[in-house]
């Protein structure tokens, strides 16, 4: 029979700040945010890829080729980033998350083998978020403050988790494009929302593994789609939060118009450019304001 029952929805309130405003009155924010998927994406679900030498060689082309690039793009703008890398990344790639952390980027929480963790028992989920932050800690040297979902896979239990291991921050979801907190049962954590509209993988997704090229198209055609974003976040006071893949992102001809791209959105006054992690702990602070004058 029909189910016209209403359903269930999580035991989460999603609340913005009534004070919510970027640092020094600025009118948008910017993070370059980059999932660092590497050898984990093909991997994440079957781990036999390991044996396909050229599905692993197309992962890893973001670590050992277009990091070093996309490290230079930083340098030479003079701005911040923050790589989401599973933790197995880490391992494999120590000298990559060397430069990253010495360049003064932030290093944040993507799983282990880049699990979704939709459907995880509560335990394992537990077990595969404290497990990657110990590596991530060991290798980089601080405690990982924030979680991007491998797949987009979050459930009420994955935001209860990280509020209780002390979590700065998620940055999975979409309903809003102001950053804002997100209350769950274990406490509070702050949300940094991203849009599929700023994910690369929408225009440039594509992998050997699994079916193939999925989505080819011209590197002018993305920085159409993000300049008109950028430009309404700016009227709307929204976060412009990217999702970038070192691996399709990084290819030469794409770099060159993230350049070109940014450089643009550098000349632009009253934009604020940060870290996941700055983000989130300024509006930690101005939830701990608004509730102490409330
Ligand atoms: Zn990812």
């Amino acid at each position: 029979m029909i189910d016209l029952s209403p359903p269930s929805y999580p035991d989460l309130i999603f609340r913005t700040l009534s004070n919510f405003a970027w640092p020094d009155g600025a009118a948008c924010g910017v993070i370059l945010a980059w999932h660092v998927d590497g050898e984990a994406g093909p991997m994440a679900s079957d781990r036999s890829v390991v044996n396909h030498v050229a599905a692993i060689s197309e992962a890893a082309y973001g670590l050992t080729t277009a990091m070093p690039r996309i490290l230079d793009l930083h340098r030479d703008l003079g701005v911040p980033g923050t790589f989401f890398v599973p933790a197995h990344v880490a391992e494999r790639h120590p000298a990559v998350m060397e430069a990253i952390v010495g360049d003064g980027h932030e290093i944040a929480h993507h799983g282990y083998m880049h699990e979704n963790v939709f459907g995880l028992a509560e335990a394992d989920e537990r077990a595969l978020f404290g497990h990657a932050t110990a590596i991530l800690q060991r290798i980089t040297g601080r405690r990982p403050r924030g979680w991007s979902a491998p797949g987009w896979g979050v459930t009420e239990q994955t935001l209860s988790i990280m509020a209780s291991m002390g979590m700065a921050y998620d940055a999975s979801l979409m309903e809003r494009d102001v950053p804002h907190m997100v209350d769950t049962t274990a406490g509070s954590i702050v949300e940094l929302p991203i849009s599929m509209v700023l994910d690369d993988w929408a225009l440039f997704g594509s992998s050997l593994y699994g079916g193939g090229v999925s989505s080819l198209t011209s590197a002018a055609r993305a920085e159409a789609i993000w300049r008109e974003e950028f430009d309404g976040l700016r009227r709307f006071g929204g976060l412009f939060q990217t999702t970038f893949h070192p691996n399709l992102m990084g290819r030469p001809g794409r770099l060159v118009m993230l350049e070109r791209l940014l450089l643009g959105m550098r000349a632009c006054d009253g934009v604020w450019w940060g870290t996941c992690e700055q983000a989130a702990d300024h509006v930690r602070r101005l939830d701990v304001e608004g509730q102490t004058n409330a």
